[in-house]
């Protein structure tokens, strides 16, 4: 038997004008989305998220169901940014968790993420970090590329490598937590955890006990470091669990089914994803209700309230559709492409391939345009059917570019000096068109001077 009690407080924040995070704290479903992708989009993400969640979960509540509904979320998310222009592009994060049987025939909070939401578990007087944020900065502490104190304070930090909503497809991040009586769960956007530190925050979860009021004072602590950003917490109490030990409660990683469980890796800076903004706002301090509250007939039980899972309901769920994998041995490590390739995903043009082909381009490019800038920075002056004319490139061409006839000037090789033939003939190099021009101008005036001083018709 489980007994679960919640309290939830969602706030705008000090800086936004919109609250575009959504909650959800029924009997034995809870969840937190922060939408994103503009003013409308970010709300209607998050709202479609939340509503297809507890209508899918609700109809299998189970390890599977979840995911299954985290999966029916996407879908409508992306087929409604398909159809409406300007939805186009919004997506949401989505941490939720909902009590069901686990694998074992226990009962267990299984708890799914995807985005950069969090959920963490104060059990045994230890609070821990359940999910993994799909962030960025985050992948790359993951991969051992940054540490955690510089992903704090990354500029990408806000960026997501994984939302609900943006694509056909979604992975789902998926634990069974064995809960104990005294466990308390706590999901929460980024706007409380981007101001709000751990210890800080297990010192009010350790200290207010009334769930309601310590979601309350989660977000009171994040307006008073700024609000920054819409913050969602919901507070979850496992006043009865299946187990009264002291120990921390297990959390056990659920595997992709028919999959081995690797990270994945998503190309940095993919282009689909959405990135955070922080726009100002008028401070609004109010702490309004949460929106959601529950599913079917019990949907007017007030948040904070106590549910009480009787046996008798825990064991007309389901029967369950998910076994856990032993983990015992870890599974050999197949890179994103095998993986791909085994699941018949067809192979994306990410980022990366486009950065491949570009540099691939760039290289006999940028030589080419090396060799044409050459070729072309010149100009000179040459002999053409009589005439004086100003080329443009290298004398007889080079590396196939060849020189172009830029100016016939009309002045012919009668009509300058004898003696200044046999350097045109070998061509003059000039710096400019109007140089070339000028130098023609200037033997044409050479010739008609002397042609004025030289006696004519014996006078003079
Ligand atoms: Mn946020």
């Amino acid at each position: 038997m489980t007994v679960l009690r919640s309290g939830v407080a969602t706030d705008v924040g000090r800086a936004r004008d919109s609250n575009e995070d959504r909650a959800a704290a029924g009997d034995t479903l809870f969840a937190v989305a922060d939408g994103m992708g503009g003013h409308v989009g970010g709300e209607v993400a998050a709202r479609l998220a939340i509503d297809t969640l507890q209508g899918a979960y609700d109809r299998n509540p189970t390890v599977a169901g979840l995911r299954e509904a985290f999966v029916a979320a996407n879908a409508a998310i992306w087929e409604k940014s398909l159809e409406v222009e300007q939805l186009r592009g919004m997506g949401t994060t989505l941490t939720a968790a909902g009590l069901t049987v686990g694998s074992d025939g226990r009962d267990v909070m299984c708890l799914a993420n995807v985005g950069d939401s969090r959920a963490y578990l104060m059990s045994g007087g230890l609070v821990r970090q359940i999910t993994a944020d799909h962030s960025l900065a985050e992948e790359r502490v993951r991969h051992g590329e940054m540490t955690e104190a510089e992903a704090e304070v990354h500029p990408h930090r806000h960026i997501l490598t994984r939302a609900l909503g943006v694509s056909p497809e979604v992975d789902v991040d998926l634990w069974e937590l064995h809960v104990h009586t005294g466990d308390r769960l706590l999901l929460c956007s980024d706007g409380l955890t981007n101001e709000v530190s751990v210890a800080q925050i297990g010192q009010v979860l350790e200290s207010v006990r009334d769930p309601r009021k310590a979601a309350r004072a989660l977000v009171d602590r994040a307006n008073a470091h700024g609000g920054s950003d819409n913050i969602t917490v919901v507070v979850v109490d496992v006043l009865v669990g299946e187990d009264a030990s002291r120990e921390p409660s297990e959390v056990a990683r659920v595997p992709v089914p028919g999959t081995v469980n690797v990270p994945p890796a998503v190309p940095p800076g993919d282009p689909q994803m959405p990135t955070r903004t922080h726009p100002g706002g008028d401070p609004i301090t109010a702490v309004v209700p949460a929106v959601g509250g529950g599913q079917g007939p019990t949907a007017q039980r007030p948040s904070g309230e106590a549910f009480v899972a009787s046996p008798s309901s825990v064991q007309t769920l389901p029967p369950r559709e998910y076994r856990s994998e032993p983990r015992l041995a870890p599974p050999p490590r197949e890179t994103r492409a095998e993986r791909r390739r085994r699941l018949g995903i067809p192979r994306r043009i990410t980022l990366r391939v486009v950065l491949f082909f570009l540099l691939v381009l760039a290289v006999p490019a940028g030589a080419v345009a090396v060799v044409h800038w050459y070729a072309m920075d010149n100009w000179y002056v040459a002999i053409d059917h009589g005439d004086l004319a100003v080329y443009q490139g290298r004398q007889g061409g080079f590396l196939g570019f060849e020189p172009r006839l830029l100016d016939r000037s009309g002045v012919t090789t009668t009509e300058v000096l004898p003696r200044r033939l046999a350097a045109l003939r070998a061509t003059v190099d000039e710096p400019s068109l109007r140089a070339g021009e000028q130098y023609i101008a200037n033997l044409h005036q050479e010739f008609v001077t002397q042609q004025n001083a030289a006696p004519t018709g014996g006078g003079g």
